[in-house]
């Protein structure tokens, strides 16, 4: 049985005086779910009073990001255990915009997963095809490679997979609930054969313009384990409907 993840990732948004606003209207309306997985991660200068905020609550924190050295001359960088000091569960790694505008790549990806493991960070990686990848028939060559390359040497237990196509990013076009299957039944079968049935407990989150309307259908898909959600985790009221998705079909 694979406990559903709902994500919100804030991306550049929200000070810290609008993080506390959104806890304080957003966790009233989740109290007592606990056949769900709340995630957050705000940016990285919210994340001390988010801390505070979600103390013994059934939210979860997460950094949008982490870097793989533990210290050292490297301006501008936040290690695993400052993210981890601060209260951070989990850690979202490789993000396409962290790929498409920072230069990351499947190896810098792979040193910063094993970073965040090594210091006891559970990981949300994200793999994705960009619309010419798909439309050149390549998906799932991509999702193998990313999946090969971020994960080498890397063991799955703490690992969360999030599918995110490109395309779908914050563009309010969703994949079809039938092109989000494949592709998560597809990564499946990738970590099938790397891993073996521990295959068969990972959670796989889609991401890409999931919303209230949405979220039923993308999480009736038998592979789909829950969401990764950009805008339309931003609002208090549009971020619990997410999370009380329909559950009757899981
Ligand atoms: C994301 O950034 O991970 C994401 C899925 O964004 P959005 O929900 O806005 O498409």
């Amino acid at each position: 049985m694979r406990k559903p993840i709902i994500a919100a990732n804030w991306k550049l948004h929200k000070t810290v005086a609008e993080t506390g606003a959104f806890l304080n209207a957003f966790l009233p309306e989740v109290t007592g779910i606990d056949d769900v997985e709340i995630v957050i991660a705000p940016p990285y200068t919210a994340l001390l009073s988010a801390t505070g905020k979600l103390s013994g609550t059934n939210v979860t924190l997460a950094a949008q990001n982490v870097f793989y050295e533990e210290r050292g001359a490297y301006t501008g960088e936040i290690s695993p255990a400052m993210i981890k000091d601060l209260g951070c569960a989990y850690a979202i790694i490789g993000h396409s915009e962290r790929r498409q505008y920072f230069g990351e790549t499947d190896e810098t990806v792979n040193k910063r997963i094993k970073a965040a493991l090594g210091h006891g960070l559970k990981v949300i990686f994200c793999i994705g095809e960009t619309l010419e990848q798909r439309e050149a028939g390549r998906t799932n060559k991509v999702l193998k490679g990313q999946l090969d390359g971020g994960l080498t040497d890397i063991p799955i237990d703490d690992i969360v997979v999030a599918y995110e196509p490109v395309w779908a990013i914050g563009t309010g076009v969703t994949a079809t609930t039938g092109q989000a299957q494949e592709a998560h039944a597809f990564i499946r079968g990738v970590l099938q054969k790397k891993y073996g049935d521990k295959a068969q407990g990972v959670r796989i989150l889609y991401g890409g313009s999931v919303k209230p309307d949405n979220v039923d259908d993308i999480m009736a898909c038998p592979d789909v384990d829950g969401a990764l959600v950009g805008g339309a985790s931003l609002e208090p009221d549009s971020f619990a409907k997410l999370v009380k998705f329909r559950r009757s079909q899981k």
